[in-house]
Order: C-alpha cells, then sequence, then structure tokens
C-alpha cells in the first residue's frame, strides 16, 4: 500500500466495495460456512445427556468460532486497495477466542431455547461476540484508526443479528414441529440465502473502521492459506468426529441403537431432534400426572366372548410436544438411564387403574405390562413387585409382563433366575415382538417364559403371503408343543383374523378386535360387552373399543 492511500484509510475513508471476483470466490465460502455451522448446530441439538451435551455444544462452539474467524480473516483479501501486511499474533488469537466464547455463551439458548425472545436476544448477543472478535481481527492486519462508519457499525450489528436469529428460529420451528414426519434440516437454497447475507455483512463489517497498514506491502496469499487450512481442519476435525460417534454406535447393537432405528424409521429426519427433545423434557414427563395409561383387549382366539386380558400401553403426553411416542418415550428413558423408573410408574399405574376391575367383577382376566429388559436386572425388582401386588392385593396370575425378546439374548442365567422368582410370585413373562428381528430360538427352551407374542409385521399383507402364513403356522405348532402361550398381535382386518384362527394361535389382538382405550373406557367397554352378550345371543358382538 502507498502512503497516499494509507493515509487514506486511516483518515477515515470506507474502504468500498470488494473487488467482485474474490467476492463471488467469498460467496461461496460463506455458503460452506454456514452449511458447516448449521450441520453442526443440529449435530449438537440431538446430543442426549447433560455431561455429553455439554462437551458437545463445547465441540460447536469451537468449531463455529474458529470458522467464523476463517471466514472473516479470508473475506478481508476481497479489497484490493486494502494491502495487508504481516499480521500480529495476539489480536488475531484473541480475536479467535473471543468468537468462540461467544459461541460457547450463546448457541446453547438458541438452539434450545423455547421463547422467540431469548432466541433473539441470544442471536443478539452472538452478533455482538462475532463484531468484537472481527474488530480484534482487523487490529491484528493493521492500525485501526479510532475513526468508525456508523452506519457500517449498525448495518453489521443488524445483518449479524438477522442471520444469527433467522438460523436459530428456522431451527427451533423444524424442532418444535408437532409432526415430526415433517422435520426439514435446512435446504441448499437456505444455505445459498445464507452465504449470500455474509457477503453484505462483511463488506459492512470492513467498513466499520479504517485501517493502517502495521508493515510494507506483501502478496497477502501466505494469510488466506494460512485462514482456508484452519478451515480445512476444523471441517475434518468434524467429520472425523461424527465417523467416530457413529462407529462407536454401530459397535454397540443395544436397545438404544435398536429402538432408535426403529424410531427413525417411523419418525423420519426429525426422529433424532425429536428424541433429543423428549430427553430434555424427560424429568417433567417422568410423572403419573403426564404418563397415562390406555389398555387394549387381547381375546381367546378360539372364544372371543371368554374374558379378556387387557394390555397397558402408555400414552405421554406434553402441552409442548403434544403426543409422544412411547418408543421414542422409552429410547429417551433408556439414553438416561431412567427404563426402570418409567416401568415401574407404568406396573403401579396398571396394578392401581385394574384393580376395580377384579373389584366389579368384570369380565377381565388380568392385565399384561410391557418391561424393558433392564428392568428385570435391577437388584430389588422382584422384591418391589411383591410390595406392589400385595398393596394392590392382586392376586397370582393377574399379573403378566411382556418383555422385549433381544435382550433375552444376553444375560440368559440371570434372567432365568429373575422368571423364576417372578413366577413364585404368581408374574407369568412372556416374550414380545417375537420375530422381529432378535429372534433366538434356543431361549425358547432356556428360559422359563410363558409364552410368546409374534410381532405385528407377521400379519402385514397376510392374507397374499403364503410363506408368511407357513411360517405362522410352524411358529404355532413349535410354540404349542414347548407348551408357550402363543399371542398374534397387529390384527387389522377380518381376513387377518380368520387366518390366523385357523393357523393355530391361542390369543390375538389388534385393531380388528378393539383399539386401545382409556382407562375410565374400559370398565365402560367391558361392561356393555357383557350386557351386549347377555342380551344378544349372536356369538360375536361387535368389539370395537371406542
Ligand atoms: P407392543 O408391546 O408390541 O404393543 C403393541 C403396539 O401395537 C401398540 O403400539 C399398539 O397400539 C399397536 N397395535 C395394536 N394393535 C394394532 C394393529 O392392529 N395394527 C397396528 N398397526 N398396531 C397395533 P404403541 O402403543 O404405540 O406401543 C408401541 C410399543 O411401545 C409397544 O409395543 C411397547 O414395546 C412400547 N410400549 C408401550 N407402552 C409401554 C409401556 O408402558 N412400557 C414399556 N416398557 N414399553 C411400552
Ligand atoms: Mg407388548
Ligand atoms: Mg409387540
Amino acid at each position: 500500500m502507498n502512503p497516499a492511500s494509507a493515509s487514506a484509510t486511516v483518515s477515515g475513508h470506507p474502504l468500498g466495495l470488494p473487488d467482485l471476483e474474490l467476492a463471488v470466490l467469498f460467496f461461496v465460502f460463506a455458503c460452506a460456512a454456514v452449511h458447516i455451522c448449521q450441520r453442526l448446530v443440529e449435530q449438537a441439538a440431538v446430543v442426549i445427556g447433560t455431561e455429553a451435551r455439554r462437551a458437545s455444544f463445547a465441540r460447536t462452539a469451537l468449531c463455529v468460532g474458529s470458522i467464523v474467524w476463517a471466514l472473516d480473516a479470508a473475506g478481508l483479501f476481497m479489497y484490493p486497495e486494502l494491502d495487508l501486511g504481516e499480521a500480529r499474533l495476539a489480536p488475531a488469537i484473541l480475536a479467535l477466542i473471543v468468537m468462540v466464547v461467544s459461541g460457547r455463551w450463546t448457541i446453547p439458548a438458541l438452539t434450545n431455547t423455547r421463547s422467540p425472545l431469548r432466541v433473539v436476544l441470544a442471536g443478539a448477543g452472538l452478533a455482538i461476540g462475532m463484531l468484537a472478535g472481527n474488530a480484534l481481527l482487523f487490529s491484528a492486519f493493521g492500525d485501526i484508526a479510532l475513526v468508525m462508519s456508523w452506519q457500517a457499525g449498525v448495518g453489521a450489528l443488524l445483518l449479524a443479528t438477522v442471520l444469527a436469529v433467522v438460523l436459530a428460529l428456522r431451527h427451533r420451528s423444524a424442532r418444535l414441529r408437532k409432526d415430526p414426519n415433517a422435520y426439514s434440516p435446512f435446504s441448499w437454497q437456505e444455505k445459498v440465502l445464507g452465504g449470500l447475507t455474509v457477503v453484505p455483512l462483511h463488506v459492512c463489517l470492513a467498513n466499520m473502521f479504517a485501517l493502517a497498514p502495521i508493515a510494507p506491502a506483501h502478496a497477502g496469499g501466505f494469510k488466506l492459506l494460512l485462514a482456508l487450512v484452519l478451515f480445512g481442519i476444523v471441517g475434518t476435525a468434524y467429520q472425523v468426529q461424527s465417523l467416530r460417534i457413529d462407529a462407536r454406535e454401530d459397535r454397540s447393537m443395544n436397545l438404544a441403537l435398536m429402538l432408535q432405528n426403529s424410531a427413525n424409521a417411523r419418525l423420519g429426519a426429525g426422529g433424532g431432534q425429536r428424541l433429543a427433545l423428549i430427553a430434555e423434557r424427560l424429568p417433567a414427563l417422568l410423572s403419573p400426572a403426564r404418563m397415562k395409561l390406555h389398555f387394549q383387549p387381547i381375546f381367546k382366539a378360539g372364544d372371543l366372548d371368554a374374558p379378556v386380558r387387557l394390555e397397558a400401553l402408555l400414552r405421554v403426553h406434553d402441552p409442548e410436544l403434544q403426543h409422544v411416542d412411547p418408543e421414542l418415550f422409552f429410547l429417551a428413558c433408556e439414553r438416561l438411564g431412567r427404563t426402570t423408573a418409567a416401568d415401574r410408574i407404568v406396573i403401579r399405574e396398571a396394578l392401581e387403574l385394574s384393580a376395580p376391575w377384579r373389584a366389579a367383577a368384570l369380565e377381565c382376566s388380568g392385565i399384561s405390562v410391557n418391561i424393558t429388559p433392564n428392568t428385570p436386572f435391577d437388584d430389588d425388582f422382584v422384591e418391589w413387585l411383591a410390595r406392589q401386588l400385595h398393596e394392590t392385593a392382586c392376586p397370582a396370575g393377574w399379573l403378566k409382563l411382556e418383555l422385549t425378546e433381544h435382550a433375552m439374548i444376553r444375560n440368559a442365567d440371570r434372567l432365568a433366575h429373575v422368571m423364576r422368582e417372578l413366577a413364585a410370585l404368581g408374574v407369568g413373562v412372556l416374550m414380545d415382538d417375537f420375530g422381529a428381528g432378535y429372534s433366538s430360538l434356543s431361549m425358547l427352551g432356556d428360559l422359563p417364559i410363558e409364552g410368546i407374542k409374534c410381532d405385528r409385521t407377521f400379519v402385514t399383507g397376510l392374507e397374499h403371503d403364503r410363506r408368511r402364513q407357513t411360517l405362522l403356522r410352524h411358529i404355532c405348532a413349535m410354540a404349542r408343543e414347548l407348551d408357550l402361550k402363543i399371542t398374534i398381535e397387529g390384527i387389522e382386518t377380518g381376513s387377518d383374523f380368520k387366518i390366523v384362527r385357523r393357523l393355530g394361535t391361542h390369543d390375538v389382538q389388534g385393531y380388528y378386535l378393539a383399539r386401545p382405550m382409556a382407562a375410565d373406557a374400559v370398565v365402560r367397554w367391558l361392561a356393555a360387552r357383557q350386557a351386549e352378550r347377555y342380551l344378544d345371543t349372536s356369538p360375536h358382538p361387535t368389539m370395537r373399543a371406542p
């Protein structure tokens, strides 16, 4: 830079508009930065567990701060009249620290906060932090004159705040969408729009201060290279970290992963975000006030008029999250180590709700309650359950527990021991979702289970699927020979029902026969069914639940 132009910038003349070709390159860089920052924030938002979340946000802030820093530094090379000299290390590093710290303070609020006002405040906080970092970064490349263009300053502040707030609100609305299937991550158009906003933002930033070079003119490529290398390192670190997490999850094919897979299949791209939201709200959700039970009748296949057993199914409703999918709820519990607590609430609730049905001599032969695989391994579970049965005066045979089968593959000896203890209490255990992917036939011989419940996937399309019919017939025959009770669930049509009855199942369950209903509706339904049969001698009165 010649002395004349140096004195021009120091005396407060704006840098003006950037070189067009470099501005286009900068725009591409900005789009990539928006894309990576958004991915980082999205990834941080799905992390579950206080400690893991804190660590993830710290990593995210480090990456986002570094990327913004690198983008800012690269942007300085857009101005031909700004002949950059050697950078001073201290202000450059300080700038990076300020950007990382402001990201650490504001990104969790931008990502998690429900209140739009707080999102705006956090966005403004992030913008101020980034502006302060930018001023420091500028001072690394030249002497800042204490002459400031307030128009450029206000423009930069407004654009930075709008960018942070719009991105955060967009993320928030996608996360809190009532229908998790509708979750849509940022589109490339939105990212390009973000990149487009960054260009005028940087022009405002560059024109906030007058800058005098601190060293003789140099070709500036060295620092541009440095900035880009840093950007590359951060991007790569992010990728490596993600891959490492994926690999770790692949290795531990545990309940969480299995459920998460099925839950994700059900919920699409929003599954992870939805799960994280549920985990955030879990302390509030884990209470009898939020955890309501519905009951679905299980019929004797050979006699639909015989007393029914009722399976308790959890329904969680939250004012903010609306209906919470029970499988996702239990997955969130599992990730936070709260499955046992949830199962105990459900068991206690089911025993209490069903006690009056016995007293009223309604035609109900007992209840089935689902439990997660960890619960039987709890040291005091059997003792605790014995207490609950005693307190609710529950007779032997009334309660059955449905356990998802894949848990049985591990810890079979211990599980067999617990099952014998449960049998001594009069509580039978059924293997639920049999055949849903983790079937271990040897377990049928090893464990003292009372029966199996065939997964509803067996019934899907049964009418036209001869192979499935054959499979089901053989499963039924095998169960009968092993003296196990077999239930087929997921019966949705009359023809499904006819077929499974012919195949030799003991019990049947499904929407065709009766849908799950609230506890108070159960009493009415049982009474109406009894009355209907008393008046009407036809063999199969309408059994659909309200
Ligand atoms: P599950 O134990 O196999 O429960 C049966 C599921 O199939 C229920 O879904 C029920 O509403 C649904 N269903 C019943 N008949 C039909 C049908 O004809 N067609 C179709 N498509 N579905 C039918 P829900 O209530 O969404 O529960 C899903 C799973 O969540 C349960 O599968 C169970 O594994 C778990 N779950 C639900 N409540 C509890 C609970 O209180 N404790 C535990 N540990 N798990 C629970
Ligand atoms: Mg079940
Ligand atoms: Mg099942």
